[in-house]
Parts: C-alpha cells; sequence; structure tokens
C-alpha cells in the first residue's frame, strides 16, 4: 500500500483532487508541482496513516518508515543535499494539514534536522554564520514547544534577555546553550541529536495534535466531524532569513476583506515562517515590493495568475524568497468575508471565469447574515482613538475584555457586548473570540490569527492598532499616551475601516452592494420556491420586502394584543361573563386591527399576506397582579369573587397543549370573526387606497380534526359574504390551516377538503411529534448534540427523518382530495438552508422565515433548484 506520496516542480504522485488523502496543503502543493511551479521538493504522509495511528494505540503501518526512507533519498537526490549530513545537510519542515484547513490548530516544525555538526554544515554551505545559528535556535524552539510542550514564554523569556543588535552570533551560541538547558531540565533528556529521531518524534507529534483540545474545539465550533484525520507533509527547507534578499509573506489573489480584485499581502525581508502571521513584527504591504524588489514582485504576480486562472477560485499564497529566488509552499482557496464572497463570484462571472450557477453554489446562505451587520451610522459626532488594520468589517461596540478568559467570564454571567482587545491572539483564545462582539489587537497585520479567524466567523475586528498599550496587570489599556481606559470600558471598532472609537455609537443596518444585488436577481432566475416572511410590525415587514421577500406567510396576530393599550380589552374579552361583554370588547379590538392589517397589506403592496388568527394559549394574557386584576373587574362589571374563580378555572397544567389556537374560536367565534372582519376591511381600505388587488390567506391554527376547520371555515366564509360583495374581484381570499400537530398531518386527507392551504407549522409540529417542549428543551437537547444523538437542535434545523415524515405524508393525503391545495412552512427553520433544501425537495410552494434570513432562504432555494 502506498503511503508516500512524492512531489516536486514539474512531478507529483498526487494531484489537487486528492485533499481528502492528502490534506488541503498536501493536494495544493502536488497540485502546484504539476503545474511546474517552483515548489520546494517533499513527501506527503497520507491522513490514511493518521488514522491508522489512531485506531492502533499509536502505531504506524509496518511499511511506513521505509517508504518514508526511500522517498527522502529521492529528495535528497533533488536538492543534492543529504539529511544528517555534515557538509551538506538537507532540512525539513514537517507540516500538518486536514482536507479542511484549520488556521493554526497543528503546529509545523520548521529546520528539522539541525543538530551540533549539521548546524556548521549550514554555515560553511551558506557562509552565514548568523543565519546557522539563527536557524538552529529557531529549530530548537519550535522542536521544543510543538514537539515536547515545553512552553514558549520559557523560550521567548531566555531570547529577550539578549540584545540581538550587537554582538548577534555570540549572544546567539549563548542563546542556544540556554535554550539546551532548557530542554534538559523541561524532558528530561538531552536536545534530540539524531536527525530521524527528530523527524519520527515530529511526526508522532503532528499525528498526536489531531486529537489537542485546540484542534477538536475548532472542529465542534465548526461542525467538522466526518474526517478521517490529518496528513503530514515533509519538505526540503527553503530560507526566507538569509539576508536582506531573502523574505517570507503570504498573498491572497484579490481583497479577501473588500473582494476587490487587487493584489493583496504582506511580506517581511529577512524573515522565516510564522512571523509574518504571528504579528511578532507588523509586515510590509504587498505593494511595497514593487519597488523593494521588483523581480520577485513580477514573479509573485505572474503566478497570482497562474493560480488563480488555473483554481478558479481567489488563492490564499504561502510563499518564500530565498536570496531572489521564489518559493510557492501553500496555495489554498482563501477565506474571505461575507461581503468580499458575494463580490467576488460576481467578478468572477463577469470576467468570464465561473458560470453564474457556480456563483450561486460558492455562496455559503448563512454566512449572508453577516452582511446585515450594522455599520457606524454617519450622523453623529464621535470620538476617534486611534486607527488600526480594517480586518474583518462590520461595527460593533462593547466592553473592553483583555483576555479571552475575560469574555467567557462575562459572557457567562450573562453580558453580551463584549470587545476581545489583546496584544495578539493564538489559537487557545478561540472560544473567547467566538464569544465577543468584536476584536482589537495590538499587533499583526491584515493575515495575522486574529484577522483571519475573524473573517471566518464574520465577526469585526481590528488589528495591528500599534498604539495601543496594554497592561494586563493594571487591567488598563492606554492609547497614543493620551487615553486610559480600564478593562470594563465600552469602545466602538468599525472592522471595515480600522477606526477605534470611544463609548457606544449608533449603527445602522446595511445597504446591499451592486454585487449583491446582482446575485440576487441571478438566483430569481433559478429558484422555484418563493420566500416569504413571518413578520407582523411595519418595520419587520418593511424590512423583509426590501431582503426580497414576496409576501409575508406568517402573521401571528396575537403580537398585536400584547400592546398595553390592548392588553385590558383583550383581558376583558376573555374574562367576560357573557356574550355581549365579549363583543363589547371586541368592538374596541377591531380598529386597532384594521389599523395593523392595512400597514401591512399596504408595504406588501399586492403580495399576498396570510393572517394567523389568534393563537396563544389564553393564560398568557391573563392578569396577575392586583392591579390589573382590579382593572379587568371595573371594565367588566363582575364581582371580584365571581372573578377569582374564573381565573382560577382557566388555570391549566399544560396551557401549551391546552385552550389555544382554533379551540379558542371553537368556544369564542366570536374572536375569529372579529378578526376575520378587520382583514377584509382593511383590503378593501388597501384596495381603494393602492388601487391594485389585495391577497389575503386566512390561516386557521392548531387544528387536528376535520370537524375543526369544517366548522371555522363555514363562520368565516359567512362572515366575508356578508361583507364583500359577489363580484368582488380586488380583494381575493382563501382560508387554510397550519398542520402543527401529528394528528392533523395524518389526517390531512380529510382536512384538505375544508382548507384551500397548509402551512407547515414546524416549531409545534417538533413540539409535538418529538414531545419536546422548545420552551425548555436546550438543557438536554445540547447534550444529545454533544454526544450524536442527535445531529443538530431540531428547533434549528428540521428533522428530516421524523418531522420531515410527518410533512411528506402530510402533503401527499393533502393532495389527493385536493389537487391544487397550496403548501408552506413557516417555522423557525424555515431560514436554514438544509430545512430549505428538504421543502424544495418535497414540492412545497413557499418557505416563510424571519426578515433577517430572507436572503439566506432566498440562495438555499436557489442553490437545491441548481
Ligand atoms: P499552517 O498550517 O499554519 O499554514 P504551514 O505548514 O503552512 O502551517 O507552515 C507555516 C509556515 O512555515 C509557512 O507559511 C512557511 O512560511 C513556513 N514553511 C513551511 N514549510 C516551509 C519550507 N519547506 N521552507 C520554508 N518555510 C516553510
Ligand atoms: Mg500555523
Ligand atoms: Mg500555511
Amino acid at each position: 500500500k502506498q503511503w508516500v506520496y512524492l512531489f516536486s516542480a514539474g512531478q507529483a504522485d498526487g494531484d489537487g483532487s486528492m485533499k481528502s488523502l492528502l490534506g488541503g496543503k498536501g493536494a495544493g502543493l502536488s497540485e502546484m508541482s504539476l503545474l511546474s511551479l517552483p515548489v520546494p521538493p517533499g513527501l506527503t504522509i497520507p491522513t490514511t496513516v493518521c488514522q491508522y495511528f489512531n485506531e492502533n494505540a499509536q502505531q504506524y503501518p509496518s511499511t511506513l518508515k521505509s517508504q518514508v526512507k526511500s522517498g527522502l533519498r529521492k529528495v535528497e537526490a533533488l536538492t543534492s543535499c543529504k539529511f544528517g549530513d555534515v557538509e551538506k545537510p538537507l532540512l525539513f519542515s514537517v507540516r500538518s494539514g486536514a482536507s479542511v484547513s484549520m488556521p493554526g490548530m497543528m503546529d509545523t516544525v520548521l529546520n528539522l534536522g539541525l543538530n551540533d555538526e549539521t548546524v556548521k554544515g549550514l554555515e560553511k554551505q551558506t557562509n552565514n554564520k548568523y543565519f546557522a545559528l539563527d536557524s538552529y535556535r529557531r529549530f530548537i524552539q519550535m522542536f521544543g514547544n510543538v514537539v515536547m510542550n515545553i512552553d514558549m514564554h520559557k523560550f521567548d523569556q531566555i531570547f529577550s534577555k539578549y540584545d540581538n543588535t550587537t554582538k548577534q552570533q555570540e549572544n546567539l551560541n549563548k542563546i542556544i546553550q540556554e535554550y539546551k538547558l532548557l530542554f534538559k531540565n523541561e524532558t528530561g533528556i538531552d536536545f534530540v541529536q539524531d536527525v530521524y529521531k527528530q523527524l519520527w518524534y515530529t511526526i508522532n507529534a503532528v499525528f498526536k495534535s489531531w486529537n489537542n483540545s485546540r484542534a477538536i474545539t475548532y472542529r465542534k465550533l465548526n461542525n467538522i466531524s466526518s474526517l478521517l484525520g490529518t496528513a503530514v507533509t515533509v519538505q526540503s527547507m527553503v530560507f526566507g532569513n538569509m539576508g536582506e534578499s531573502s523574505a517570507t509573506g503570504v498573498v491572497f489573489t484579490r481583497n479577501p476583506s473588500t473582494g476587490e480584485n487587487i493584489f493583496y499581502g504582506e511580506y517581511l525581508k529577512n524573515a522565516q515562517g510564522e512571523d509574518v502571521v504571528a504579528g511578532i513584527r507588523t509586515p510590509n504591504d504587498i505593494n511595497k515590493m514593487k519597488q523593494d524588489m521588483p523581480k520577485m514582485y513580477d514573479e509573485l504576480l505572474r503566478i497570482r495568475n497562474i493560480l488563480e486562472t488555473h483554481f478558479k477560485e481567489v488563492q490564499d499564497i504561502e510563499f518564500t524568497i530565498q536570496q531572489s529566488t521564489l518559493y510557492i509552499l501553500q496555495t489554498r482557496n482563501a477565506k474571505r468575508s461575507s461581503r468580499a464572497s458575494v463580490k467576488i463570484a460576481v467578478d468572477m462571472v463577469n470576467q468570464g471565469i465561473i458560470s453564474k450557477k457556480e456563483a450561486i453554489l460558492r455562496i455559503d446562505p448563512l454566512s449572508i447574515k453577516n452582511l446585515l451587520h450594522p455599520t457606524i451610522d454617519p450622523n453623529q459626532g464621535y470620538h476617534l482613538y486611534t486607527k488600526g488594520l480594517p480586518a474583518s468589517p462590520g461595527a460593533a461596540f462593547g466592553k473592553i475584555c483583555l483576555s479571552a478568559n475575560k469574555v467567557k467570564e462575562l459572557h457567562e454571567s450573562g453580558e453580551k457586548d463584549l470587545i476581545l482587545c489583546t496584544e495578539e491572539t493564538s489559537p487557545d483564545d478561540i472560544e473567547g473570540m467566538h464569544l465577543s462582539k468584536g476584536m482589537l489587537t495590538k499587533r499583526g497585520g491584515m493575515t495575522s490569527h486574529a484577522a483571519v479567524v475573524a473573517r471566518g466567523m464574520g465577526t469585526p475586528a481590528v488589528t495591528g492598532a500599534g498604539d495601543i498599550q496594554i497592561n494586563i496587570n493594571e487591567k488598563k489599556v492606554i492609547i497614543g499616551n493620551k487615553y486610559e481606559l480600564k478593562e470594563g470600558d465600552i469602545i466602538t471598532i468599525d472592522g471595515s475601516t480600522g477606526e477605534v472609537m470611544k463609548g457606544q455609537l449608533k449603527t445602522i443596518d446595511v445597504t446591499f452592494s451592486s454585487e449583491f444585488d446582482t446575485l440576487m436577481k441571478w438566483i430569481d432566475e433559478y429558484k422555484r420556491l418563493t420566500i416569504l416572511t413571518n413578520a407582523e410590525t411595519p418595520d419587520d415587514v418593511l424590512r423583509a420586502r426590501n431582503f426580497g421577500a414576496k409576501g409575508v406567510g406568517l402573521c401571528r396576530t396575537e403580537h398585536m394584543f400584547f400592546h398595553p393599550q390592548r392588553l385590558p380589552i383583550m383581558r376583558q374579552m376573555i374574562l367576560a361573563n357573557n356574550k355581549e361583554i365579549r363583543n363589547q370588547a371586541l368592538d374596541k379590538l377591531l380598529p386597532f386591527q384594521i389599523k395593523d392589517f392595512e400597514k401591512i397589506f399596504e408595504i406588501m403592496n399586492g403580495h399576498p399576506v396570510t393572517i394567523r388568527f389568534l393563537d396563544p394559549p389564553l393564560h398568557e394574557f391573563l392578569p396577575e397582579s392586583d392591579e390589573d386584576i382590579n382593572q379587568v373587574i371595573e371594565m367588566s362589571n363582575i364581582s371580584k369573587d365571581e372573578m377569582m374563580i374564573k381565573l382560577k378555572n382557566m388555570k391549566e397544567v399544560n396551557p401549551m397543549l391546552g385552550l389555544r389556537g382554533c379551540r379558542v374560536s371553537i368556544l369564542y367565534p366570536e374572536i375569529y370573526m372579529m378578526q376575520t372582519k378587520a382583514a377584509i376591511q382593511a383590503a378593501i381600505q388597501c384596495n381603494l387606497k393602492l388601487k391594485k388587488p389585495v391577497e389575503i390567506n386566512l390561516m386557521v391554527p392548531f387544528i387536528s380534526s376535520e370537524e375543526e376547520i369544517e366548522i371555522i371555515k363555514t363562520q368565516i366564509t359567512k362572515c366575508i359574504e356578508n361583507l364583500l360583495p359577489d363580484d368582488n374581484h380586488q380583494i381575493k381570499y382563501q382560508i387554510g390551516t397550519m398542520i402543527e400537530l401529528p394528528r392533523a398531518a395524518l389526517k390531512a386527507n380529510d382536512i384538505a377538503l375544508h382548507a384551500e392551504f397548509f402551512s407547515f407549522g414546524t416549531n409545534d409540529l417538533t413540539q409535538t411529534c418529538f414531545g419536546l417542549s422548545r420552551d425548555d428543551s436546550s438543557s438536554f437537547i445540547n447534550h444529545y448534540e454533544r454526544n450524536g444523538i442527535v445531529k443538530q437542535d431540531p428547533f434549528v434545523a428540521l428533522d428530516v427523518d421524523g418531522v420531515g415524515e410527518l410533512i411528506k405524508i402530510a402533503i401527499q393525503r393533502g393532495l389527493s382530495t385536493r389537487s391544487d391545495l397550496k403548501l408552506c412552512l413557516c417555522g423557525e427553520q424555515g431560514g436554514h438552508p438544509d430545512s430549505v433544501k428538504f421543502c424544495h425537495n418535497v414540492g412545497l410552494h413557499a418557505v416563510s422565515c424571519s426578515p433577517f434570513l430572507v436572503p439566506v432562504a432566498r440562495i438555499a432555494a436557489a442553490q437545491a433548484a441548481i
């Protein structure tokens, strides 16, 4: 069996399609080798070895070591150097990488193969003592930290004791001695001199790192569960730290923050490895290289074009220049902000690189939510503290937290607006980064850990704000020697401009870019599902319409009764002793309802509006305080004793399964009649005003039997006939029902006889299908999710297997008695891409979701149809 895949410029055993086997890095290196790009030769040990290692008590396949050895022989032949040789030592980097890139999760060891003897060979070969010693020093440090788990700070402490500007070489020798001593003290063994031992210790550590807690956390946060493991790439070293004609850097073929089609990136001269991303020195803008190293810049530009044309995707490229020779060390599809992903996809269609369909498929529907991030309202005064780099777009305000742990601590105590403010970030900070609303770092560029992670998460970030000084001990931040802030003070950051400002600034909803509008137009060419919205306030309805909703799929009328002006009247109605008093109350509510509906109809401007009759458990309206009770007593003219008995009788043990939905209407038909009247009268008004037909769907909730819908439908129809002349074609109405109880799904054939449309209320349907209370289930559902007992919270993404089955049954049975039955889904899950896909596949006509999710659902609907 093949356990080793070789690559070198011009040839490779693998290729770019073999990501799951070679990891993203290994596959990318192979593909670039096949393109004859300057890739230092090396070999990749595939993910199947990691799997073997984990399943066989950390043993390797028996032929692995011999295959690696013969692979190394070939690399030696290509480089004319020899691993462990004292004259011409070959050095390696040992790099990890799974098929999904996990920034910073697993560590790379550079300069492997150096020891007390080979370091002399390196010096002779390069005629550069400082370089050789510095490389050795770096190797001991990385090997000690990554492989032997020695705390990095202990190395840093030694390093910073020496002034490295003068007497460099002498100091380096001392540092190396101290490093070795530290190594011995920490591990109990001498620093490993045998290069093959160095190699296998390191490979071992990489495979083990697959299961370190950082990697596990990252996979968990990103829902990555299906991977075999990591691959390991052993690659010959090239050196960016060989003086002023050497450099290392990272470039993006386009701007990953804005999407602009301009070359973008950073480099550092005379530097190695992660110096650029670690944020230890703030790197130069790549444009500086045009003057600084013009030949290298041109070469890099040439490779940028080759890679982007070849992969048809924005690339994130790592390179190193060794004494004016350029090497490419990695390429991958660039992580980018949501805004950039839309712009890039649309630009690439316009450039003829990809098709419209490909462009649509490239957008992660959920990431579109990030586009709806607020920006800072320009119409206000503000006080600018400082400016850093605009690393991840969006504006955020919150309390300054000086560590990821502080974020966690405050978050647990219920604080949500938190800004993580640190010198730089590391993979250990991931959780705190996740919980913060924004990030601010002193060091690090646009490609630093903080920037990359923030863009991935869609969290606003400002990096490289060199003006700030963080004093951890005194829990203070000093900005530009002018302002002194304490941990817990509030600041606002703007990740689109890099600005850091005083206090909490007002923010506004974003306006969409022209590329976004273009993309959304293309989407409408492909999608079949109609996207509606769940909304009842004018603000929400308007927002949803601006986001492209083609109607209201669920207008929850009960929300209209919790208004302080209306609640007492509502109470009077519920607690009324007789029909007369109830009707008096309803008469008072009618004008409110008419106004409410009129506004919604007007905003929807001819698009259909689905009005759901009053649904909630009545107890939600009952008065509790003495004051409220007395108010109702006064209004409804009954004695206190009577009232108290009434209240007691209305108490339910299980209100969510009690007197709610259509059951209320069966007992007190007047309520739905009032709402019907309001809807029709509002429609008439609106029709007069807009001179356009108005389309309403009247929806009866919580039906479980044919009889219920039959009775209610007859009442509604009669009521409408009294209000509308037969020949009115301006007001179109349909009467339908929600399917939110398992019995309704099963009896759908009978129910459809009386319902012109179904809307699947998947919140209640999930609740009643599982026997789960959605208000209390989070405690154990989280546990279920963590332990893989459920894949996802069924209230977030529809449970296709169970609840989905009920939906399929209802569709099939409903259509069997009414072939033109209209079908919609209006649960919370309607905005989840997976659920939208399900709706498309089972043949629903529409999905209704909350306003902010309308664009998400539209994209998901188009993707499902492609
Ligand atoms: P990551 O997964 O964190 O991106 P990499 O394996 O890409 O880790 O290594 C990090 C950095 O180490 C690279 O960006 C590059 O600068 C340096 N590096 C890796 N391999 C080599 C090599 N063969 N020669 C020189 N530098 C290397
Ligand atoms: Mg790394
Ligand atoms: Mg890398």
